[in-house]
């Protein structure tokens, strides 16, 4: 299924790469090459720059809106019907264990598309309205040709978080996948082929960073929608600051869950759990610093360590498998100093803190919890990307709603209590852009998703996200103007 690859994806078009520079894939597993592929250069960005100017002056940004959902829909249905290949591509090249890969890398692109194919059906894309001083249309534009720079943690997630609005609101769009996971790019290229959307309208590009800041510079991109760590989120929007580019930044987390006192640990730790470890660990919606009443602080505790303690490691192809390895062995590393730091700077290591005995291969860190953590440290200021928890305690609510917006991110969160009114008032008080109520859900897809302060700029999905590649234009009518019935 995993197979090397000499050809790009520019413009719709198989064409050969302008130098001969490939990247390797390394599996997290057995830490060998599985596959190469060619790296996009500079001039390989300009002909898909070309390619899509041209399809922005072609017919699929003049389709109607119904016509462009459906498109969304038939791409939805494709990737539906290859669903286990790509599940196996994903775990594969980055490790991800297989039950999460189809479900929360595979399904869930799918139920992205879809769900930009409703918001598409029914969005105000011309609207007559009453003006101050007579009647205007108010008409929705697509933004121009746009490029999707994505990370290697949910690769096909991703990049559906960047087609499905591209292609709702008739954007071309280059993609650019991280060098860590080119492999399940290709398989979506040959779908769009498979669905026939028009040459142009995308282009996939495996590059590094150098490459992808030509991309985001480059004069003839009017929108860049990037997903990935903070520090290259402020750099990216410098630059479309100054070249007064569109842009949207989806950065990093620290999430923060509050465990309230009436909480019913036998429910909440089971549902909690799974989204402070999903995708071992590399999430940026994982609720990994735990907040603890001190009234009940030792029983969270224990049911915590347990529940870490009985996380299965290993390979992430075994269905039974939950926490799998880390993407490469520089994000191992990372991990692994982040836990020295947890160590040096005073909190108490529970469960974990190295790498699995039994696994003299792979990248794996082993499940890893820290209590008695103190929100200043920096295993609970910075994001760690790895299995690592911290647990902080607090008096009361007060307190804990305190720690929670003490953190430069402001992505995701939760609580967990018996009484949800009483969570809806701590959810209303904590600065993020995503919040939970007793669930494991950390985002839905379908409504608007997006950070506070430094875990980014704008939302996507829903109508907000379609509305990021849309330009707003309004058009003054005569005073004795009626629209057409
Ligand atoms: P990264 O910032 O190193 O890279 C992300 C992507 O940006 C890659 O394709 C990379 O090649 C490219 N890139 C890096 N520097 C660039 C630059 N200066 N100009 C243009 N492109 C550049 O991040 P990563 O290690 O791949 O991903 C992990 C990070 O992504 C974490 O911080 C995580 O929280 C974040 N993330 C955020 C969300 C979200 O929706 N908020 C979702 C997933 C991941």
């Amino acid at each position: 299924m995993v197979e090397s690859k000499d050809k790009l994806y520019i413009g719709g078009e198989w064409v050969a790469p302008s130098s001969g520079s490939t990247i390797e894939v390394i599996s997290p597993v057995t830490e060998e090459v599985i596959a190469t592929v060619p790296e996009a250069a500079e001039a390989d960005v300009d002909k898909a720059v070309d390619a899509a100017k041209a399809a922005l002056a072609g017919p699929y940004p003049q389709l109607s809106p119904e016509e462009r959902a459906d498109t969304l829909t038939k791409l939805s249905q494709a990737i539906g019907a290859r669903a286990m290949d790509f599940a196996q591509i994903i775990t594969t090249e980055m490790g991800s264990p297989s039950s999460f890969s189809l479900m929360g890398q595979v399904f869930s692109a799918t139920m992205i598309l879809d769900g930009f194919a409703n918001v598409t059906r029914t969005f105000p894309f011309e609207e007559h309205r009453k003006g101050a001083l007579g009647p205007v249309l108010v008409r929705k534009e697509t933004v121009g040709v746009s490029a999707g720079i994505v990370p290697w943690n949910v690769p096909l997630f991703e990049i559906a978080c960047k087609l499905g609005p591209a292609l709702a609101a008739g954007s071309p769009i280059i993609l650019k996948p991280s060098p860590e996971t080119p492999l399940d790019a290709y398989l979506l290229a040959e779908l769009l082929d498979e669905i026939g959307l028009p040459k142009g309208m995308v282009s996939i590009l495996p590059a590094g960073r150098e490459v992808g800041e030509y991309l985001v510079r480059h004069p003839g991109i009017d929108k860049v929608t990037f997903t990935g760590s903070t520090a290259a989120g402020r750099k990216v929007g410098a630059i479309c600051g100054e070249q007064l580019k569109r842009v949207t930044l989806e950065l990093g987390g620290k999430s923060a869950a509050i465990i309230l006192e009436d909480a019913d640990l036998a429910t909440s730790l089971p549902t909690l759990m799974p989204s402070a470890l999903m995708n071992n660990g590399q999430a940026c919606v994982a609720q990994t610093r735990i907040l603890a009443p001190r009234s009940r602080y030792s029983e969270v505790v224990d049911a915590l360590a347990d529940a870490v303690k009985g996380t299965s490691v290993g390979d992430p192809a075994d269905p039974s498998t939950i926490v799998g390895p880390l993407v490469a062995e520089r994000q191992r590393e990372r991990v692994l100093g982040y836990i020295d730091k947890g160590n040096a700077e005073g909190a108490k290591l529970a469960v974990g803190g190295g790498r699995p005995k039994d696994l003299d291969k792979g990248w794996f860190v082993e499940p890893t919890l820290f209590v008695d953590v103190d929100n200043s440290m920096t295993i609970a200021q910075e994001e760690i990307f790895g299995p690592v928890l911290a647990v902080i305690p607090y008096g009361d609510e007060a307190e804990a709603v305190a720690i929670a917006n003490d953190s430069d991110f402001g992505l995701s969160g939760s609580v967990w209590t018996t009484d949800v009114e009483r969570g809806i008032g701590v959810a209303r008080q904590v600065r993020t852009g995503t919040y939970g109520v007793n669930s494991m859900a950390t985002i839905d897809i379908h409504q608007p998703f997006g950070g506070f302060k430094a875990s980014g700029v704008g939302r996507e999905f829903g109508p907000e996200g379609l509305s990021a590649f849309l330009e707003t234009k309004t058009i003054i009518l005569p005073g004795d103007y009626q629209p057409p019935s």
